[in-house]
């Protein structure tokens, strides 16, 4: 099966603070848990992404939160900096990938205002988490994509242990 992960999980430093989010160099998870993930990259087909480098975003940059979670969005930065056209530009560019190689699950980073599929930073910039999703999760979410995040890694190795048998 596709997956489309965020990029930082696979190791990859793209993170605002210039740095990634490992799972599997990453101690806060288990073995099991580094297990499990190691067998969804061999037994699927991978494809790493990070939306707010595809949307024109440097790394490293200040942190942002999004400060309006309805239409209009407002992403800002810490800075103050609208950035919200950049959240809104890499959530498009995910959604393409996803629909031109028909992605139909990802598995993106928790509590990020891209990636987070849960819960977001409530706007105030001070580590206050609210129920929400960043506006890529969103949009994937909208558009009939199962998105799972890290803690989810049991849940989504059972998904792909149950669709891969059906094949
Ligand atoms: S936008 Fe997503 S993939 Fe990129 S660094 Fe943030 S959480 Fe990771």
């Amino acid at each position: 099966m596709k997956i489309l992960i965020s990029s930082c999980l696979l190791g990859e430093d793209v993170r605002y603070d210039g740095g990634n989010s490992s799972i599997a160099y990453t101690n806060s998870f288990t073995f099991s848990e580094k297990e499990k993930f190691m067998d969804i990259l061999c037994e699927n087909e991978i494809y790493s992404f990070c939306p707010e480098v595809s949307g024109g975003l440097p790394t490293p940059r200040p942190p942002a939160e999004i400060i309006s979670t309805k239409k209009p969005f407002i992403v800002k930065n810490e800075n103050n900096d609208d950035v919200t056209i950049n959240f809104l530009m890499g959530a498009k560019n995910t959604l393409d990938l996803c629909l031109s190689e028909n992605i139909k699950v990802a598995l993106l980073k928790s509590n990020s205002p891209s990636c987070g599929n849960e819960k977001i930073y409530d706007g105030t910039f001070s580590s206050n988490l609210v129920e929400g999703q960043g506006l890529t999760a969103k949009l994937l979410l909208e558009n009939d994509i199962l998105v799972f995040n890290e803690s989810q890694i049991n849940e989504l190795y059972k998904f792909l242990t149950k669709s891969n048998k059906g094949k």
